[in-house]
């Protein structure tokens, strides 16, 4: 692909975003500055901006561009914010808040999806992310607490452990529902007293999973 082919199609690329009902100016900035190719492999590299979710290593998926951006938006994502992200997958999600937020933890359980997300960060220069190879269900108890959490694996109910590791104040977004079954995102916003609850739309996700993976 040529500089201007690849300059194209990202144009195509944010005008499908904001089609979707994607608004947010910051998140269309980091979504036009990350290339999404840099997170795929092969031949599905060159569909790297199609609007669709697509195969990655471990029998994974890189989520659909337009679910990145809205999750990232209800995130409401600010510049001092400490994000956690449960589910590195690719690693696409981890860099487009890497531009917003101050510092990204993301975890995975599978550590050959980490050691290419990691080759990802580097080759984009991002160095405000940290990617751990663990069971995200639990958090990460030693950088607790966090402004913000986004988990992109779909639990059942919003694990406990995350709950307590997000800061009076802060958001999670979360998919809520069982595997093979459609979903619903979940906004959560931690008060003073308890938890406030907003269902925000349909999703389809892979299963968070217990342990970490084989491989
Ligand atoms: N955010 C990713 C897509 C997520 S796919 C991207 O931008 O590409 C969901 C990922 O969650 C998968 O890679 C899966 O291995 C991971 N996952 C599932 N359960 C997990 C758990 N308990 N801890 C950490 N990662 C988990």
């Amino acid at each position: 692909m040529t500089d201007a082919e690849r300059a194209e199609n990202i144009m195509r690329f944010i005008y499908a975003l904001r089609s979707k009902g994607v608004t947010d100016a910051n998140v269309l900035r980091a979504m036009e500055r990350i290339d999404r190719a840099v997170f795929m492999r092969g031949v599905f590299a060159e569909r790297a901006y199609e609007d669709t979710p697509l195969p990655i290593a471990c029998g994974q998926t890189i989520s659909q561009p337009s679910v990145v951006a809205l999750m990232t938006e209800a995130l409401e994502v600010t510049p001092r914010a400490k994000v956690l992200e449960v589910g590195t997958g690719s690693g696409y999600q981890a860099a487009i808040l890497s531009q917003l937020a101050r510092r990204v933890y993301t975890v995975e359980r599978h550590r050959t999806l980490v050691a290419e997300a990691r080759a990802a960060f580097a080759k984009l220069d991002l160095s405000n992310i940290t990617c751990l190879a663990a069971d995200g269900s639990f958090g990460l108890p030693d950088q607790a607490p966090f402004d913000r959490i986004l988990v992109t694996a779909a639990a059942e109910d919003p694990p406990g452990p995350l709950m307590q590791q997000l800061r009076v104040g802060g958001i999670m977004v979360v998919p809520v529902g069982q595997s093979d079954h459609v979903q619903s995102l979940i906004k959560v916003r931690r008060l003073e007293k308890g938890y406030d609850y907003e269902e925000l739309r349909p999703v389809r996700f892979v299963p968070l999973l217990e342990g970490m993976a084989r491989d």
